[in-house]
Formats: C-alpha cells, sequence, structure tokens
C-alpha cells in the first residue's frame, strides 16, 4: 500500500490531450500529475491542420504566442482531383474568413505542437510530470479512482482523466477491452526540407489531390522549412490480424493513375512505417465514478476532417470549465462535462467517415461531385461553419 501515490487529478498519457487537459485545469487552480508511458514527452508522425476551434482552444490554453512562432498560415485549402490534375474547389483562409472566426487556420508541425504545450506544462507550478509509466489497470473506488502501472506502482486521485489514445486502458475499464474499427485504408506520411520539393502545387496552401480509394495531403510545416505530406489509399488485401497489407508496392499501384504531380510528391514521401486508420463507433460512457475520458481515448476518429486532436483540444476546455463551475461536486462536473462533448464528437465521428467516401469516390460519382463543387465560391463557408465556431 505505501506505493501508491496521492495526488489531486491524475491524468494518464501526455499528448497533446492529456497535456492541453494538465494546462487547462491547471489553471484553474487544481494540481495535476501527468503519467506518460514513453521514456519522452513525443509525437510520432508528422504535421497537424489545426481550424480555427482548435486555434482558439490554443489561444484559451494561452499556448497561441508559442505555437505561432513555428506555424504556417495558410491561404487556401485547394482540393485537386487526382487523376485528371484539375482544381475541384477552394476554402479561402484569408480576410473574410478570419473576421467570421476570429482565429486562423493554422498548420505545424506535431512536436512543435507538443513542445509548446509541454513547456507551457512545465512552467506550471500546479503540473508535475512523469515519463515511463505504463498504466496498467484503473479503478473507481466512488469518491476516488486509481491507476496501476506496469512497474508496480500505483496513484490513487480525486480524479482520473483518461488521455491515453485509441487503445485507452482507462476506456477499457469503463466499457470493456475492445479493437478498434479498422477502415482498411492506410497513410505513409512524412515531412521533407521545403528544399527538396523540386515542384510543389502551392507552399502558401493546403493541398488535396483525390482519387478513387485514394488521397495526397500537402502543406508546409515549422515556419515553412519542412514540406508534409499524407499519402492514403484502401487496401485490396485487407486481412484482419495480419500487417501485410497496405505496402509500399501498393501504395504505387494505388496511385498508378495519378497525375504527374501526385506521382512525383510520392517518390519523397517516407515509406519506412505505415499508420492503418482506425476509429471507433461513438460511446455513451465516457465516465464512471471519478474517471473521465477525452481525445482519441473517448472518441477516435478518421482524419479526414483533420480534427482529432482538435476536439481533444476543446475536451480540455469543456472538462477545465466544468470542474472549475462545480469544484465542490465532481459527479455533476462530469456530468455536465459529457453532456456537452459527446454530441459534438458523435457527430464529428460520424462526418469524418462520411467525408473519406466522399473524397474517395469512383471516378463517375467524383465527376459529378466535382461538377457540383466546381460553382462553390472559395469563401463560402456553410458547410464547415458547425464545426469551426464552436
Ligand atoms: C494520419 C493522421 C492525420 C491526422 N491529422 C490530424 C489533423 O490534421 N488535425 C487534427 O486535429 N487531428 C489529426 N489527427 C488526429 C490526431 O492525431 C489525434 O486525434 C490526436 O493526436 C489525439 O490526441 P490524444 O492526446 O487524445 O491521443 P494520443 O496522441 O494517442 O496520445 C496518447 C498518449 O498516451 C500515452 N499512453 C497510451 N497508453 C498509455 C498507458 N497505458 N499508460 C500511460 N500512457 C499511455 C501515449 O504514449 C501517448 O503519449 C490525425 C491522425 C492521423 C492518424
Amino acid at each position: 500500500m505505501s506505493n501508491i501515490k496521492s495526488v489531486a487529478t491524475l491524468v494518464v498519457g501526455g499528448g497533446i490531450g492529456g497535456l492541453a487537459a494538465a494546462l487547462a485545469l491547471a489553471q484553474r487552480g487544481r494540481k495535476v500529475h501527468v503519467i506518460e508511458r514513453a521514456p519522452e514527452f513525443k509525437e510520432v508522425g508528422a504535421g497537424l491542420q489545426l481550424a480555427p476551434n482548435a486555434s482558439r482552444a490554443l489561444a484559451r490554453l494561452g499556448v497561441l504566442d508559442s505555437v505561432w512562432k513555428t506555424a504556417v498560415f495558410p491561404q487556401q485549402l485547394v482540393w485537386m482531383d487526382a487523376p485528371s490534375g484539375e482544381h475541384v474547389t477552394s476554402l479561402d483562409l484569408g480576410e473574410k474568413f478570419r473576421g467570421l472566426y476570429k482565429h486562423p487556420y493554422i498548420v505545424m508541425h506535431r512536436s512543435d505542437l507538443l513542445e509548446a504545450l509541454l513547456q507551457a506544462c512545465q512552467a506550471n507550478v500546479n503540473i508535475s510530470l512523469e515519463t515511463n509509466k505504463h498504466v496498467i489497470d484503473v479503478m473507481d473506488l466512488g469518491d476516488a479512482a486509481e491507476a496501476r502501472c506496469a512497474d508496480g506502482s500505483a496513484y490513487r486521485c480525486e480524479l482520473l482523466v483518461g488521455a491515453d489514445g485509441l487503445h485507452s486502458v482507462v476506456r477499457s475499464a469503463l466499457v470493456g477491452a475492445s479493437e478498434p474499427v479498422c477502415s482498411q485504408y492506410v497513410a505513409y506520411r512524412g515531412t521533407i526540407p521545403m528544399d527538396r520539393m523540386s515542384t510543389h502545387a502551392g507552399v502558401d496552401n493546403v493541398m488535396m489531390w483525390t482519387g478513387p480509394n485514394m488521397h495526397l495531403v500537402q502543406y508546409p510545416v515549422r515556419r515553412g522549412e519542412l514540406y508534409n505530406q499524407v499519402a492514403v489509399f484502401r487496401t485490396y488485401n485487407y486481412v484482419p490480424g495480419s500487417d501485410d497489407w497496405g505496402t509500399q508496392e501498393e501504395l504505387v499501384r494505388r496511385f498508378a493513375d495519378a497525375c504527374p504531380d501526385v506521382k512525383d510528391a510520392l517518390t519523397m514521401i517516407a515509406t519506412n512505417r505505415r499508420w492503418p486508420l482506425f476509429d471507433r463507433e461513438p460511446i455513451r460512457e465516457w465516465t464512471r465514478g471519478r474517471i473521465v475520458l477525452l481525445g482519441d481515448a473517448a472518441h477516435p476518429m478518421l482524419q479526414y476532417l483533420a480534427q482529432g486532436a482538435a476536439q481533444a483540444l476543446e475536451d480540455t476546455l469543456a472538462l477545465a470549465d466544468a470542474v472549475a463551475e462545480h469544484e465542490h461536486d465532481l459527479a455533476r462536473a462530469l456530468e455536465k462535462y459529457t453532456s456537452v462533448r459527446r454530441p459534438r464528437t458523435a457527430r464529428v465521428q460520424h462526418t469524418a467517415r462520411i467525408f473519406g467516401e466522399i473524397i474517395h469516390m469512383e471516378p463517375v460519382g467524383a465527376e459529378v461531385r466535382n461538377e457540383l463543387l466546381a460553382h462553390r465560391p472559395g469563401d463560402e463557408f456553410s458547410a464547415v461553419n458547425w464545426l469551426y465556431a464552436a
């Protein structure tokens, strides 16, 4: 029993969601301890798009100044047809967009965002951080919760926040263990120095090239010094439980009918690691007693709306607001938090799946879609307003 450490609030997982949650709660006066499985706080992967709902959250977390030092502010989201190389439609991110949403659309390296959050956590006296702590089980004790780690250590707290991502152990304790849903799509992604991109479709824009069952996204990150690329395609060789699908050879085959700009870009994409893409169905059980979920642990989604991290950031503020409002009644605070966040994130999870189907349409459907989108003005924001204005 002596090996149980007591903390006020325990955050399990030190990714974007976990560090932002620590910050949001600590800024409202709560003592927070973050435990992370990995030896250091680190992000894998490459770029992140952060829509105004995300940059608004970062402003409230007080990290926008440090984020702006490395972020890039694209002028447009440009949708191109990958087979023909023709323009489909754009979304202008300029003056009208900023006037409407008050916060910019930014793109940045994941590790730059994590570093900004980490530095803010390290500077906050209410936050302590620990790595190499792999949580293997959590328990609700009524007016407290407990987390046990693989190294035999344990933590008791009055509030336990599960921010441990797609394969969340905390979530398993609430709803039972289950595998996430495999979309049978896979991503290859990475950044390269900007000067290695001899041709590109625009360093000022986020480019999305779509074709049947595949797409490529490109944008600059880190002050424009690096170019981020994400190639995504559907495998035709999926075997449950196997890793032998979505291979590098398949990547080349699936993009065989793409235009030269896209094929050139693919020659510069990192192929040493592949990311199978998963989500889960929305669940009702985000809390039990003093345990609560946020980010991918609560609502993992396909990345087609570029909203997973944005929704995690929104979660952290909603949670901190609810806890501050009902400081002496945590059950009520968690009820308030889930009632605000569950419907919105479920909508984003579902819409991400639908948008994935729209961008990956087969040729005949894609032709009709492109024709319909061709006449949409770039400064027409009704399709994204529900997402960005919140
Ligand atoms: C290809 C791709 C592109 C994407 N693009 C975007 C985008 O442009 N914009 C956007 O907003 N979102 C995007 N996302 C989604 C975004 O990356 C995630 O939604 C976001 O990172 C989730 O953050 P999180 O903190 O909830 O989870 P995670 O980032 O998964 O962090 C969980 C943390 O918990 C730790 N952990 C896990 N288990 C344990 C344990 N048992 N004990 C202790 N620690 C543990 C992990 O090591 C990790 O540090 C994209 C996702 C993919 C796959």
